[in-house]
């Protein structure tokens, strides 16, 4: 069966960047099973429906502003798998998954996914997130992917677990007391696989309000809590600019 993984994806920078985060999602390609094809919730399609990528070969999207021409030019040429979309919106039933020809690939996948199969060789496919729906939801469809795992599908979240761009410095600031707090807090109830707790994230108090003001990052997550079953494993994790999380996780059960 196939691990299930979170990346605190961060800046788009780390595409083009070598540092300890983006080292660990390289290890973690290479010391796990090879998978059919990735599914990767991103928190840059957020929607008001529920879509899935259909076509065979996914655009490279730069959306985003002011960084390095290396980046704005970046591309990461996976296929698509449109018979895994098809599939995908079976499991998924009664939820209607609209098939999309539109997306391709945006930089919550590609920024990490560009590590952890720098060949593009393994077929991706994007699920956007339903910004209509409550958090539940978003957890009910993890749990009817977790089917895909023993198919050989790697169903990775990619957002972040604090993510405050109101609160975000420019020049390598040191993390903000309350992002820390939020960081440590949300972990400890992954790592004692409090799922319920991690769905009514807007309980959890002001630090996590804090870190969490739109839900967009935070949501992949709950797509991940759904297909797994045991507690997480810390792949790496980091602020940027203060109020953002890399924390990066791996499920194996
Ligand atoms: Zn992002």
């Amino acid at each position: 069966m196939m691990p299930v993984v979170f990346f605190g994806h961060g800046s788009p920078l780390n595409a083009i960047q070598d540092n300890p985060c983006t080292r660990a999602w390289r290890e973690f390609g290479r010391m796990n099973r090879r998978p059919v094809a990735v599914l990767c919730i991103s928190a840059h399609w957020y929607t008001r429906a529920t879509q899935v990528t259909a076509m065979p070969l996914p655009r490279t999207i730069h959306d985003f502003s002011g960084f390095p021409p290396a980046l704005h030019r970046f591309s990461y040429p996976a296929p698509g798998a449109p018979e895994l979309a098809a599939r995908i919106q079976q499991l998924l039933e009664p939820v209607v998954v609209t098939p999309d020809a539109s997306w391709g690939l945006d930089h919550g996948s590609w920024s990490v996914l560009c590590h952890v199969f720098p060949r593009a060789d393994i077929p991706v496919l994007q699920l956007s997130i339903d910004a209509t729906q409550p958090a539940s939801f978003h957890y009910e469809l993890g749990q009817r992917l977790a089917p895909l795992r023993a198919q050989g599908v790697l169903i990775a979240g990619s957002g972040g677990l604090v993510h405050n761009l109101g609160r975000y410095a420019r020049g390598d600031p040191p993390p903000q007391d309350w992002a820390l707090r939020a960081e440590q807090q949300l972990l400890d109830l992954l790592q004692a696989g409090a799922h319920s707790a991690l769905v009514d994230y807007k309980q959890l108090g002001e630090d996590v309000l804090n870190g969490i003001p739109t839900a967009e990052h935070y949501l992949p997550l709950l797509y991940v809590l759904g297909a797994s079953a045991g507690a997480a494993r810390i792949l790496c994790r980091g602020i940027e600019g203060g109020s953002i999380s890399l924390l990066s996780v791996q499920f194996d059960a």
